[in-house]
């Protein structure tokens, strides 16, 4: 579905990406783990267009993602959660989860879902008119995704959706990728808990300043020695 080739992406003379190689097949859940400043963030910003790519070939559904514009990338069915939520504040919930469908014009679909959302997160729909700034982290949590979700994405990306949650709910926003997947949307998630992470992923990648080192199943890397060091917190 995504296939990214040698793909190098520099910010003036900070090479982020340094020819990454990476494969999303549709109905995969897809984790690309490493630490801070490894260049997740840029991979997710470069398929979506906002970092510019000095060479290499990012393609979707046979597309040739670098030749397209950020704004199309929502009716081509790619959405992205970014890091840090990033909710409308000031707008209630409901308002929230409408922005989601912004390019939408089939009225009836887009009321199913936002049922379909309030299935999803039982807690949005008790909060459907309190003002999303005044939401917990983890409800806006909820709130990124279910915008996202209310565009129908084929390709939902998502950039660490537990940065900064307690662990119960970090589990429940898990639960819920899970959820998400099951009905159908492939997953591209980038994380620094590459425990819960592996957990969920069918196949996985580790980023390290710029290069992939280890790939494999989301299984395997979870009994990989050097992940268990580096990243699982165990020696
Ligand atoms: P984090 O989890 O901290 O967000 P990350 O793995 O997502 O880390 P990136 O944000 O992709 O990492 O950053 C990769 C490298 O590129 C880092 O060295 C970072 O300092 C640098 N970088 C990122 N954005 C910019 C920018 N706009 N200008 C200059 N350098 C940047």
């Amino acid at each position: 579905m995504l296939k990214i080739e040698n793909l190098c992406v520099a910010y003036g003379y900070v090479e982020a990406l340094k020819g990454i190689t990476l494969n999303v097949e549709e109905g995969k859940i897809v984790t690309l783990i490493g630490a801070n400043g490894a260049g997740k963030s840029t991979t997710l910003k470069a398929i979506v267009g906002l970092a510019k790519a000095k060479s290499g070939s990012i393609t979707y559904q046979g597309k040739n993602l670098l030749q397209e514009e950020t704004k199309n990338m929502v009716r081509n069915g790619i959405t992205l959660v970014p890091e840090g939520r990033r909710v409308f504040s000031n707008l209630s919930v409901l308002e929230n989860l409408k922005i989601g469908a912004f390019y939408r014009k089939d009225t009836k679909k887009i009321e199913e879902d936002l049922e379909w959302i309030y299935e999803l997160f039982p807690k949005l729909k008790e909060r459907t008119w309190q003002q999303a700034g005044t939401l917990s982290g983890g409800e806006q949590q909820m709130l990124a995704v279910g915008r996202a979700l209310m565009s129908r994405p084929k390709l939902l990306m998502m950039d660490e959706p537990s940065l900064g949650l307690a662990p119960l709910i970090v589990k429940e926003i898990f639960n819920i990728i899970k959820e998400i997947h099951k009905q159908g949307v492939t997953i591209l998630l980038i994380e620094q808990n590459a425990n819960a992470a592996l957990k969920i992923a069918d196949e996985a990648y580790v980023l390290e300043t710029g290069t992939i080192t280890i790939k494999g199943t989301g299984s395997e890397l979870l009994k990989d020695d050097e992940i268990k060091k580096a990243y699982l917190g165990e020696s």
